[in-house]
């Protein structure tokens, strides 16, 4: 089968063709104010995939140009979910700010080549001076000589001056229709201290500078960007023309990565942590790397997500189910099988001996015969799932039920008999008796039992807390946002909700991690923070239009 490309290997196989570079290099520059989330993940699998598949070098580069709000906690954070989905940028890790030296060698470049100038008006100035896109910007200071704008820089960066009181632009083009290009601050006065220079610099380069440079001078042939940084295309280019830097890179923007009843926004997911409304970034709801790692979710699923996901320059909005079906898939091969009874109703089996135990053993994996069996107890008092049984029941409703007959899973055929009643109507045990004599097999008369339901033998079952997690939104498009509503305002009120569960003794030796199916229910993974507490990582099958 002939591999489709996308349009970005298009691109490169066309520079490699035309001889204008000889090897892939791109890089990944996350913003360490933060943690990674699934859009990430998108933009890492074509910074480092396409580099992999071209046979050449991805670099990891903290974007720590803004001294604002970094922090060395998402740095380490931030490494981390890279290597957990499986990509690795070797001896390749920079950050933005060591070529500070170099940015501002190349803002007095500018300067002197008189394609820069210092600056004094306000940022209020600065937006009423903007024009429209019939009226041209307009600079006052557009004209200072070079001299006075090389001693007004330097007397910038000696801290002489207040925030705000100078700027440093670039002299483009007022009148463009790209206001990006109608002379563009580069440099602002900052007194801030940089969590790796210091105090060092007080004054820094924006971003649509610096960036250019930092990909210039790493030697990156194409810098892989997400959609909203087209607009700013021409202007790295510029800069890239118009400073003297070794390599000459080339802006590729791909559509972001946006996903139903999902905010992919940092600024949105540190709302929901600072205001307590999840319990920290690694909450299982959350659409991080962290938090989805926490609710089970592998590597290579969100990987597979992304890929399946494809490489498109036009944004679109993606089906979460499709993340759902990636991660259910794996687990359907890998997940050994095991029983939970989320809310467990007490039978006795009435005709079964005081005493007595009985060994079944069941398979791990039904397809799977290579991953063995474990052996599960018989006892006369067991567990069913209260869902499993119907007082009342309504049509075709083959579990259990007054005078219903049902299979108990890998066990007896057992009859409903006696049924207790707790005080406030909610039924507290059941009594049934087993058909001992048909085992594990089909009734000697002939007779057809068409539910079967999963059971634990009271002897075989432990305490456990499971999480049951749904969507934290329910506004299905986030771009669809009313003008006078919140993303708060759609919060899902179930999304979280613990039972308080019987699993089987098995499961306290699961680590954390560890992930399961638990039969007729969904996957689990056992939570690498809470004690004996699972979370469900999705249903057994797409639950369409629930
Ligand atoms: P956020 O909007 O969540 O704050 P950001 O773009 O400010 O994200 P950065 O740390 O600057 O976060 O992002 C690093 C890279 O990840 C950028 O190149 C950006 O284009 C890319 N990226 C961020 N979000 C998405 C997304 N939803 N889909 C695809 N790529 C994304
Ligand atoms: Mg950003």
């Amino acid at each position: 089968m002939e591999e489709t490309k996308n349009f970005i290997e298009e691109i490169i196989d066309a520079d490699l063709a035309e001889g204008k570079i000889e090897k892939i290099h791109t890089r990944f520059p996350p913003e360490p104010n933060g943690y990674l989330h699934i859009g990430h993940c998108k933009a890492l699998a074509i910074d480092f995939g396409t580099a992999k598949k071209y046979g050449g070098l991805c670099n990891l580069r903290m974007d720590d140009t803004n001294p604002a709000k970094e922090d060395t906690e998402y740095v380490d954070a931030i490494k981390e979910d890279i290597h957990w989905l499986g990509f690795d940028w070797d001896d390749r890790f920079f950050y933005g700010s060591d070529y500070f030296d170099k940015d501002y060698e190349y803002a007095i470049e500018l300067i002197n080549k008189g394609l820069a100038y210092v600056c004094e008006l306000t940022a209020d100035q600065m937006e009423k001076y903007r024009g429209d896109l019939t009226h041209p910007a307009t600079s006052p200071w557009r004209d200072r000589p070079i001299e006075e704008s090389l001693d007004l820089f330097k007397r910038m960066k000696d801290g002489e001056f207040p925030d705000g009181k100078y700027t440093l632009r670039a002299k483009i083009d007022l009148a463009s229709g790209n206001f990006w290009l109608r002379d563009p601050v580069i440099y602002r006065i900052k007194h801030m201290h940089h969590h790796r220079h210091g105090d060092k610099w007080c004054i820094y380069p924006t971003y649509d500078f610096a960036h250019p440079i930092q990909d210039a001078l790493e030697g990156i042939t194409h810098s892989l960007c997400s959609l909203e940084f087209e607009i700013h295309r021409p202007l790295y280019n510029w800069v890239i023309e118009n400073v003297s830097v070794p390599h000459k890179p080339r802006q590729i923007e791909f559509a972001r990565l946006n996903i139903t009843n999902t905010v992919l926004s940092k600024r949105f997911l540190r709302l929901m942590v600072e205001s307590g409304r999840v319990d920290g970034w690694d909450d299982p709801r959350m659409p991080t790397l962290c938090g989805l790692r926490r609710r089970g979710y592998t590597g290579a699923s969100i990987v597979d997500f992304c890929s399946r996901v494809g490489v498109a320059k036009a944004n679109s909005l993606v089906d979460i189910r499709l993340l759902e079906a990636c991660i259910r898939d794996e687990l359907n091969e890998t997940a050994p099988r095991r029983i939970a009874i989320l809310e467990p109703i007490k039978v006795i089996v009435d005709n079964y001996p005081d005493g007595k135990e009985e060994i079944f053993e069941l398979p791990n994996h039904p397809q799977h015969p290579e991953m063995g069996t474990r052996k599960v107890k018989f006892t006369k008092e067991i567990f069913i799932d209260a869902e499993d049984f119907a007082l009342v029941p309504p049509p075709k409703f083959f579990r259990l039920k007054p005078d219903g007959e049902v299979r108990l899973m890998g066990a007896y055929i057992v009859k409903c008999g006696d049924i207790v009643m707790n005080d406030d109507g909610s039924v507290k045990e059941i009594h049934c008796s087993a058909d001992l004599e048909t085992g594990n097999g089909n009734p000697v008369d002939g007779r057809k039992i068409k539910g079967t339901i999963h059971w634990l033998s009271q002897e075989n079952a432990i305490d456990s807390d499971v999480v049951l997690y749904e969507n934290l939104l329910t506004l299905e498009d986030p771009s669809k946002l009313p003008d006078d509503k919140e993303f708060t305002d759609y919060l899902n009120p179930d999304s979280k909700k613990i039972k308080r569960a019987k699993v089987e003794a098995n499961l306290a030796e699961a680590k954390a991690g560890d992930k399961f199916q638990f039969v007729r229910l969904g996957y689990f993974c056992r939570d690498t923070k809470n004690e004996n507490t699972f979370n469900s990582i999705v249903s057994l099958k797409d639950s369409k239009g629930k």
